[in-house]
């Protein structure tokens, strides 16, 4: 407006002007150009609480001291750019209704110019604004608190725009994504990086139901920007504009991993329990702790006692009247137990309805009282009948062998896995005269073996421990008159599925009257060879004289028969020395003469002494070593075993013309073999051809006659050499025996 207009408006119609400005909701002031005031309306002097007395002739800078230097810059600048100055939301404190209150004012000072273009006046226009201010930082507050709670309860908020599907989140969305916190991601980066699955199965299906419903609700995976897997929970509401149509849709999401896996963990542990209680087929039971009535029972515990869970159930009491009587006693001290130890444990026989009878273990324990709840024993029931049979059958059975054990005169006793003795049948203590006691304790029973065994058995009996094989003693016990018997003891390892021993089971069999005829035996043995040595001595003596003195005779009868007497009493003597081996052998007698020899004079000399009686085979020698070979050893015996494997080659070779001897060394040994193309053995005569008086071929008498001793004398004298011998022989073919004897050297270290 024209200034000119607006004087003449106040010149011409000041009246009305001036109460239409009067009555204003805005303040309106004018200052001249000194900038004192010369209109006021009433809402202006209101806001500055002034009266128009106070205002109207004076200087603003009168009435408002403290702000003149801020005012006369406004002015100043107004005059300069000829420009309208907004103060907007001005916050100037003011006394209202006794208080002294922060207020907001938009203020516009308006330049006015007289026509010569001189500023005239300045108005002032002032509109409250204070409502406007405090109610925007209301909603500034509310918000940063929103953001603040949702932060804070990790809570994000969305903002989608559903015809657009433009997304606006708050920071922490960001997060749960996997993105650095701010960072905006739009909705469908969010949709790929749901789980295939979840996004098909569960948060399409929740977005197109929120569309018709207007809620949205789902709990899904996703794999973060890292690959890290996230559980998500959303919950959203959908707004529909004018028209019905969904326009946007505003909700929250939280990340709910944590609360997830701790979910699918107790699940899992919820399930390993009811697995691992279907598998034990226990039963549960709730107890309160006070009046100890159980108050919950299990299907399986309902089960046990024999209902059906479908369609039965029971009360403690009930429970208690299946208690078996001769238990009731036995039941109620286990329950006073429990009331100061917190554990409850019995094992009880029930009676079902149908009358049958069952073994239960019962199981509980105090759990303390949580959350104002009672305490209570939470515990488990088990159907131990069978273990119960089975514990009665494995007594029975035990009762059964251990009268069996008792009932035979042979001793029999049984041995843990450490070699303590646990158990003696009746015939130990009738034999003994002992107390069954006396036998448990630590080695008791050693007591009644005869002193010069007793080392040799401890020793034994150690080594079976150790070694886990069975044990073998021929030893002496004391009966109850103080006298001594032989006895064979023979111990077994029982082992379990691993192999570990389980016990002992071992007999001890009275062998006493069996070594008397042996020794006799033996005894004997000894006497006739004594007796039956003198006479052939006698005999080989003169037949050696005669033949001295008649062999170069013309009587050709008597010559052969010169020479048939001396091979059979050569012969006979052989035997007789066999057979007095035997008997020495059998009483660890067989003394060693050892000392060093060369085996290749050794070897060479056998075959020429057979050579000499025997010209029937070829005897072939082949030395396989460089150089000669020596042993320290008893010669003589030696060469009973060489001379022992050459006539049984012979011997078993009748059709074959052919026998060859190799000289050899294998590692620390050396190897003297014989090798003959004669009958041979197979396989399980093998085995056999080394133990006394074995004859493979014992119905051939005639054809190979024999005592079946050579061998085992054989075998004997090279274990005493610590020696070995093998053989290889295939039957038709023809058999070779090595015997190995110990090189020097090795016998040294
Ligand atoms: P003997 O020859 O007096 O019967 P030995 O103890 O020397 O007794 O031999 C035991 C058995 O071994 C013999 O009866 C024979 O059957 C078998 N045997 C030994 N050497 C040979 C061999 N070289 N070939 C075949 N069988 C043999």
């Amino acid at each position: 407006m024209h200034e000119n207009g607006l004087l003449s408006l106040f010149q011409n119609k000041e009246n009305v002007l001036e109460n239409v400005l009067q009555k204003t909701p805005f303040g309106f002031s004018l200052i001249n150009e000194d900038y004192v005031f010369e209109f006021a309306n009433e809402a202006w002097l209101k806001i500055v609480q002034k009266e128009k007395h106070d205002v109207l002739g004076r200087r603003i800078f009168d009435i408002f001291p403290e702000t003149e230097e801020y005012l006369l810059s406004i002015f100043d600048n107004v005059k300069n750019t000829k420009e309208p100055f907004y103060a907007p939301e001005q916050n100037i404190k003011l006394q209202r209704e006794g208080l002294l209150q922060d207020v907001f004012f938009n203020f516009v000072y308006q330049p006015i110019y007289s026509e010569t273009g001189e500023l005239q006046y300045f108005a002032s226009v002032v509109i409250e604004v204070t409502d406007l201010v405090t109610t925007r930082n209301k909603i500034k507050n509310d918000e940063e608190r929103l953001r603040l709670a949702t932060e804070s309860s990790h809570t994000a908020t969305w903002d989608l725009n559903l015809k657009t599907l433009d997304i606006i989140h708050s920071p922490y969305l960001s997060k749960i994504f996997g993105y650095i916190k701010g960072e905006q991601i739009s909705h469908e980066k969010m949709r790929q990086h749901l789980s295939d699955d979840d996004r098909i199965n569960i948060v399409e299906k929740a977005f197109d139901e929120a569309l018709k419903t207007g809620v949205y609700q789902y709990e899904a995976r996703l794999i973060d920007k890292s690959g890290n897997e996230k559980w998500i929970s959303t919950n959203g509401k959908v707004f529909f504009d004018y028209e019905g149509e969904p326009s946007r849709m505003v909700g929250v999401m939280q990340d709910i991993t944590q609360r997830k896996t701790s979910e699918i963990l107790l699940q899992q542990s919820h399930h390993q329990l009811n697995t691992a209680m279907d598998a034990s087929k226990l039963g549960r039971f709730d107890m309160d702790f006070e009046t100890q009535k159980k108050y919950n029972f299990s299907h399986r515990f309902l089960e046990i006692l024999g209902y059906d869970f479908r369609t039965e159930t029971i009360c403690s009491e009930v429970f208690e009247k299946h208690i078996h009587k001769n238990f009731v006693k036995q039941r109620l001290d286990a329950l006073e137990e429990a009331k100061e130890t917190g554990d409850l444990f019995y094992q009880t026989k029930v009676v079902l309805r149908d009358g049958t009878e069952k073994w239960i273990e019962i199981y509980g324990r105090l759990l303390e009282p949580i959350d104002g709840r009672k305490a209570y024993v939470s515990g488990t029931i088990r159907d131990i009948t069978e273990n119960k049979n089975y514990e009665k059958n494995i007594k029975d059975s035990e009762k059964k062998y251990r009268f069996l054990a008792d009932a035979i005169p042979q001793i029999v006793w049984i041995g843990e896995k450490d070699g303590q003795l646990t158990y003696f049948n009746k015939a130990t203590m009738d034999y003994s005269g002992k107390d069954y006691n006396e036998f448990l304790e630590g080695d008791g029973w050693l007591k009644i073996v005869h002193p010069d065994e007793q080392q040799e058995n401890r020793r034994l009996w150690a080594k079976s421990i150790r070694s886990k094989k069975p044990f073998f003693f021929e030893h002496r016990f004391r009966n109850k008159d103080g006298h001594y018997r032989w006895f064979l003891s023979r111990a077994f390892p029982e082992l379990d599925e691993s192999g570990e021993i389980k016990k002992w089971v071992g007999t001890s069999t009275d062998i006493d009257d069996m070594k008397r005829q042996e020794k006799q035996k033996n005894d004997f043995i000894k006497m006739a060879n004594h007796e039956l040595k003198t006479p052939v001595t006698t005999i080989k003596g003169y037949v050696q004289l005669l033949k001295k003195m008649r062999g170069d005779s013309d009587d050709k009868f008597l010559v052969n028969s010169l020479n048939t007497i001396e091979n059979q009493v050569n012969k006979l003597n052989i035997l007789i020395g066999d057979l007095l081996d035997i008997s020495r052998m059998e009483t660890g007698n067989l003394p060693l003469n050892k000392k060093k020899f060369s085996l290749v004079g050794l070897v060479t000399e056998t075959i020429e002494d057979i050579k000499a009686s025997e010209q029937s085979h070829q005897i072939n020698f082949e030395l396989k070593h460089p150089s000669d070979i020596e042993v320290y050893a008893d010669k003589d015996r030696i060469t009973q075993v060489l001379n022992n494997l050459l006539t049984n080659a012979i011997k078993y070779s009748p059709s074959s013309k052919v026998v060859n001897v190799e000289l050899s060394v294998d590692e620390d040994y050396a190897v003297v073999s014989v090798e003959d193309f004669g009958i041979g053995m197979d396989k399980e005569e093998l085995n056999k051809i080394f133990e006394r008086f074995y004859r493979v071929s014992g119905d051939d008498e005639e054809t190979f006659p024999g005592f079946g001793i050579g061998l085992f004398i054989v075998k004997d004298i090279l274990e005493r050499h610590d020696g070995k011998i093998r053989v290889e022989s295939i039957k038709d073919e023809g058999s070779k025996f090595c015997f190995f004897l110990p090189l020097e050297k090795k016998l040294i270290n």
